[in-house]
C-alpha cells in the first residue's frame, strides 16, 4: 500500500539526511499514484524513476513540467519514441540496438539522452545487461562517436536479491571497478554509477555509487495487480 503523505515526507527526509551530497536520489514512483508524486514534489524532490513507458508518460504528461523522468527498467526499442521528448536519463540501455534507436529518436526531437549501460552484475540469470567483456568491447571499439545524440553518462547494475551482504558488497564493488576502467576509455560526461534501492543503497553508497533509485522505503510497498 502507498505511504501515506506524513510518511512519504519523513521518509523521504529521512533517506537524504543519510545520503551524501554527491549522490543522486532517484525516487522509485513506479505503481504509485500520482498524488504520491505530488507529496514528494512538495517537499522539494524533483528526480524520479519509473520502470514502464506508458507508466511514465502519462504521469509526466499530468505532473508539473521540471520533474526530471528516469526511465529505470528494461527499455524495448520499439517505444522508445515515447520517451524521446522528455526522459531524463535512461538507466538499463543492455544493447547497440537500442542506443541505435535512442540515437535516432533523440535526434528526430533534437535532443542529446543521457543514457547508462546496464552491466550484468547479479548470479541470477538474467537477458538483460553487458557482461563486463561485452562492454569493455563497446566502448574500446569507439563505435559510440556515431551517436551524436546519445550522452554515455556511465553504469547502472542490480544486485543480486539476497541477504548476504558481502555477496551485495562484492557485486557493487565489481561494478565500481568496471566504472573505473570504463571511464578511461569515455570522456569527463562519464561520471555517473547508478547502484543501490531500498535494501542496498548504504551498501551501494559505500562501493562508490553515485545515484541510488529508491522506491518502497519512501513510497512504502508496492503492489501488483
Ligand atoms: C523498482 C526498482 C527499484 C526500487 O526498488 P526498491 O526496492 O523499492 O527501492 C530500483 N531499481 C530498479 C531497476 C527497479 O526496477
Amino acid at each position: 500500500m502507498t505511504a501515506s503523505d506524513k510518511e512519504i515526507t519523513d521518509n523521504l527526509a529521512e533517506i537524504k539526511a543519510t545520503i551524501p551530497p554527491h549522490v543522486t536520489l532517484v525516487a522509485v514512483s513506479k505503481t504509485h499514484p500520482s498524488e504520491a508524486i505530488e507529496v514528494a514534489y512538495r517537499a522539494g524532490h524533483r528526480v524520479f524513476g519509473e520502470n514502464k513507458v506508458q507508466e511514465m508518460e502519462v504521469k509526466a504528461t499530468i505532473l508539473a513540467k521540471d520533474i526530471q523522468w528516469h526511465l529505470i527498467g528494461h527499455l524495448q526499442s520499439n517505444k522508445v519514441k515515447y520517451i524521446a521528448p522528455f526522459v531524463t536519463l535512461i538507466h538499463a540501455v543492455d544493447s547497440e540496438k537500442l542506443l541505435e534507436e535512442i540515437q535516432k529518436r533523440a535526434a528526430a526531437n533534437n535532443r542529446v539522452i543521457d543514457v547508462l549501460l546496464q552491466v550484468h552484475i547479479a548470479a541470477e540469470e538474467t537477458k538483460f545487461g553487458f557482461d563486463a567483456a561485452e562492454l569493455n568491447e563497446f566502448l574500446a571499439s569507439k563505435r559510440w562517436n556515431n551517436l551524436p545524440n546519445v550522452r554515455l553518462r556511465g553504469l547502472m547494475g542490480m544486485a543480486t536479491f539476497t541477504n548476504e551482504d558481502s555477496q551485495v558488497r562484492s557485486e557493487f564493488r565489481g561494478l565500481k571497478s568496471i566504472f573505473d576502467a570504463s571511464k578511461i576509455l569515455l570522456n569527463n560526461d562519464f561520471d555517473t554509477l547508478s547502484m543501490g534501492m531500498s535494501g542496498d543503497y548504504q551498501i551501494a553508497i559505500e562501493e562508490g555509487s553515485t545515484m541510488v533509485r529508491i522506491g518502497s522505503s519512501i513510497f512504502g510497498a508496492r503492489e501488483y495487480r
